[in-house]
């Protein structure tokens, strides 16, 4: 990548699939399996080559494969380790997935016996997590529109034996989410087409003082400046795409001042809540905050932001939600804050609101609008795993939704 590698190199990624194997059998065979490699006896100590700090105990060597804190059925071995090939992988009992990858099945967390609508799915990766974690109990019903990415879904869902799986070609929005046969559905992961701009290092370092500013004690906007910003752009979360993020090296940073020209997906969304105010003010923040794109990249970030929110509004109608998770392997704020500020009205209308997911974790969305610091994004080049952005919305419990 042109932008150089990442500070934090990133381990390979090993997601057990629970349905094939436990996670302690894996740890052992993985640990005996690199060792064997280093020329290293099981005891024998050495060099963990990087991965992580030894989960063994006093006295003996440290562990060259860590147990992940937030996904408990993640692992890191140590970067480059060639796992391709390993019958572990070829049996699908692990899949190479990144930790960033995990986040959304893990945020989702699905109980067993649950109905889940993966409405973007393949190649299946994060159906395949849904399925392990609900022990394939219930049923996963999983959308792609494209034949030939459903294949590989299939074929990675028997590999993996998650037979709850129902695989389904259809464009998502063609689908009625208020049809009886989606009357049960309780979660909804929505993972949909993105600029894919996280997995790639080439523009993290211009991104890296927003980064800055998230790590900062997290700020929201003021009330006050939500409604002057609601004033001057009614409606217009989505409407900076296309308006901001990060330059080319060397470019010079150019801002816009909050028009509400770009996006048509907020055009149907004009509002006049809470939600609405705060949406305005996000696309303004973040017209402010982020500097401009080359027009192409622009031009295709906001065509993807159409998507993503419309998709994201059609995905709140399940009538039975009860949590939904919506990701992207985007780093641009057009994808991912301001498309998730776009949904708020919706999401308040349906019941629901910004969940807290992985409070543990340092990197959060923007400070955009109030709520933002509820979002999960994670750097490429600080994090150990790809850039990639995660929200999620929870019914509201019954209590507060007799007070609204
Ligand atoms: N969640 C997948 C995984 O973890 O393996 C990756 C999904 S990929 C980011 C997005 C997928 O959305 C692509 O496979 C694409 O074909 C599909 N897609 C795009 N537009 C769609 C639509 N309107 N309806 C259904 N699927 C769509």
């Amino acid at each position: 990548p042109s932008g150089g590698g990442p500070a934090v190199p990133h381990p390979r990624w090993v997601r057990v699939n629970t349905l094939k194997a436990s996670v302690d059998d894996v740890v052992r065979e993985l640990e005996g399996h690199l060792r064997s490699k280093l020329g290293q006896t099981d005891r024998g100590g050495g060099d963990t080559g990087g991965a992580g700090k030894g989960s063994k105990g006093k006295g003996e060597p440290a562990g060259l494969v860590r147990r992940d804190p937030l996904v408990p059925e993640l692992l890191a071995a140590p970067p480059g380790a060639d796992l391709h090939d390993h019958p572990l992988v070829t049996r699908g009992s692990v899949l190479l997935q990144s930790k960033a990858s995990c986040l959304p099945a893990a945020a989702l967390a699905p109980r067993p016996g649950w109905t889940v609508v993966d409405c973007c799915a393949a190649p299946g990766n994060k159906t395949t997590h849904l399925a392990a974690i609900m022990g394939n109990q219930g049923r996963i019903i999983a959308y792609d529109k494209d034949p030939k990415r459903l294949a590989r879904l299939k074929a990675n869902a028997a590999l993996t034996g998650a037979s709850c799986i129902s695989a389904r070609q259809a464009d998502f929005l063609s689908i009625d989410p208020t049809a009886p046969e989606f009357a049960q559905v309780r979660g909804v992961l929505l993972d949909p087409s993105c600029s894919g701009s996280g997995t790639t290092f080439t523009r993290m370092d211009h991104l890296l003082p927003s980064h800055r500013q998230i790590q900062q004690p997290r700020p929201t906007l003021h009330t006050a400046q939500a409604a002057a910003a609601a004033d001057s752009a009614p409606g217009a979360a989505t409407a900076a795409a296309g308006s901001g993020s990060n330059p080319k090296p060397g470019s010079k940073s150019k801002r816009k001042g909050g028009d509400a020209t770009a996006g048509s997906a907020s055009d149907s969304q004009h509002t006049t809540g809470g939600a609405a105010a705060a949406a305005a003010a996000a696309a303004a923040a973040a017209s402010s905050l982020v500097p401009e794109l080359d027009p192409e990249e622009a031009g295709r970030v906001a065509s993807l932001a159409r998507f993503q929110s419309a998709a994201l509004a059609h995905a709140l109608r399940f009538p039975a939600l009860e949590c939904l998770v919506y990701s992207t392997c985007s780093v641009h704020v057009q994808e991912n804050e301001l498309v998730v500020a776009g949904a708020l009205e919706a999401a308040e209308a349906a019941g629901m609101e910004l969940a807290d997911p992985f409070p543990s974790w340092h990197r959060r969305g923007l400070p955009l609008f109030p709520g933002a610091e509820k979002l999960v994004r994670t750097d490429a080049y600080q994090d150990g795993t790809d850039g990639f952005f995660v929200a999620v919305f929870q019914r509201r419990a019954p209590q507060q939704q007799q007070q609204q």
